[in-house]
Order: C-alpha cells, then sequence, then structure tokens
C-alpha cells in the first residue's frame, strides 16, 4: 500500500518509517508530499489538533486519490492555560522560527517557579482513505519545561523540555536529567506523542496494507497517476 505521510517535513516520514519498522509492519510504501504531484495547501485553521490534523489528511488524501496520514503536535503549558497549543509553529509570529518560539516562551515563563513549569507535547494524528474512512488517535508526553535551552537533536521546543520519564530515571541520583533534545531519535519514538499516536494507529495501517494487497494493489509509483515519481 501506498501511504501518502501530508507533510514537507521529511523527519516526520523518517519518524513513522521506524515507527512501522520497530512493529514490525511490511507492506507500506511510503511517499511524502514532496513526491507527489502538487495539490493546493488547506488552511490550517482549526481549533484543536484533530481539527487541523483531519484537515490535512483529508485534502490529502482528496487530491492525491492515495490514503494519507497527518498529525497535528505542539506544545501545551500549564502556567499558560495550555497555550502555544495549535499555534506552537507560529508563536512569536514567524512560521517554524524555533529559536524566536523558544526565546518567547522563556520570557514568558522567566516568573514561573520551578514546580509550576508543567508542560505536554501533544500530537493526534489523523489517517484518510480515498473513500472517506477517517481513523483518529492522540498521544500526550508530560513533562516539565527548563529555564535555558540544551541540547541539539529533534527540532522546536524539545531543548526545552524535561520529559517526566528523566527525571524519574535520575530520581535520587546527582545525574542531570536530559531534555527530549539530548535524547536520541529511538528513544523520543518510545516516549513521544507523536510516536504514541502512530503506535495506536499502526494496527489500523496493517489493516488497511491488508486491504490493498487483498484488491491487488502494488505499493510501486506505477500504482498511482498522482505520483510524480518517473
Ligand atoms: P507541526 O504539527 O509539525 O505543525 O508542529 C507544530 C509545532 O509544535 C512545531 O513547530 C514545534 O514547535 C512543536 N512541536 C511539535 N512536536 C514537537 C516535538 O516533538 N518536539 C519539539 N517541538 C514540537
Amino acid at each position: 500500500m501506498l501511504l501518502h505521510v501530508a507533510s514537507h517535513n521529511p523527519k516526520k516520514l523518517k519518524e513513522l518509517r521506524r515507527v512501522l519498522d520497530a512493529a514490525g509492519v511490511a507492506g507500506i510504501e511510503l511517499v511524502s508530499s514532496e513526491d507527489l504531484l502538487g495539490y493546493p495547501e488547506p488552511v490550517e485553521d482549526g481549533r484543536t489538533f484533530a481539527d487541523n490534523a483531519l484537515i490535512k489528511a483529508r485534502a490529502g488524501a482528496k487530491e492525491t486519490g492515495v490514503t494519507t496520514i497527518a498529525d497535528d503536535s505542539g506544545l501545551t503549558v500549564e502556567a499558560l492555560n495550555g497555550m502555544p497549543g495549535v499555534l506552537s509553529a507560529r508563536w512569536s509570529g514567524k512560521h517554524g522560527d524555533d529559536a524566536a518560539n523558544n526565546a518567547l516562551l522563556l520570557d514568558q515563563l522567566s516568573d514561573v517557579p520551578h514546580g509550576r513549569r508543567n508542560a505536554a507535547f501533544v500530537s493526534v494524528c489523523a489517517v484518510v482513505t480515498p473513500d472517506g474512512e477517517e481513523y483518529v488517535e492522540k498521544g500526550v508526553w508530560a513533562g516539565r519545561l527548563v529555564r535555558t535551552p540544551v541540547g541539539a537533536n529533534g527540532f522546536g521546543y524539545d531543548p526545552l523540555f524535561v520529559p517526566a520519564e528523566e527525571d524519574e530515571r535520575v530520581s535520587g541520583s546527582d545525574e542531570r536529567p536530559r531534555t527530549s533534545a539530548e535524547l536520541t531519535a529511538a528513544e523520543k519514538d518510545a516516549l513521544s506523542h507523536r510516536g504514541k499516536a502512530l503506535g495506536l494507529l499502526v494496527p489500523v495501517l496493517v489493516q488497511l496494507a491488508a486491504e490493498a494487497a487483498a484488491r491487488g494493489e502494488g505499493v510501486g509509483p506505477e500504482n498511482n497517476s498522482a505520483l510524480s515519481v518517473e
């Protein structure tokens, strides 16, 4: 089965590949939006992560005729009543400017003491088929925010986020808990919001792949005219 990952971020495709491989799922070929003939980007104007994930997955399936997976994710901060939430990518006003987003968030939390810096990453992943079947799953990753960015892995707010599992791991020792920007990709997948949401969708993807195979659909680009791959 071909599965369109509705994202221009190559890291998301690689992450899904790792999740499928770790679950031993075969028979699913991932294609990015880059691999497909262009289609107009839908406006992500939903009020919730689920709204936006579905907007992206529905548009992808409709425009390409390929079963599509999309996610919407962000950071929810307790002291900010759940913000930045769906505004995470553009919190500072400039879409995707991680350094500016992080700097603004730290500034907003400068007076918030250690015990009140709880936060969680949230991801909602949606799968939509060309026939209009829809599947939605959510993953949450709890943690807290530090005062100074640490670590170079990952992206976005990772250098500010200490997962609850890290605090537990070092509890009672002198070791410093790592931020999610200090975890390896495999460590992050095993704990993260997106890893959890994708993991919950694995049975659905396995089922859809089995149905596609039963219909005699292969996985190669020759099977879909929306693919720009020669
Ligand atoms: P999107 O779902 O790719 O649009 O991501 C929204 C924003 O949420 C990103 O730009 C990041 O700022 C933040 N975000 C989502 N997931 C993560 C993560 O795993 N680490 C760090 N930041 C994240």
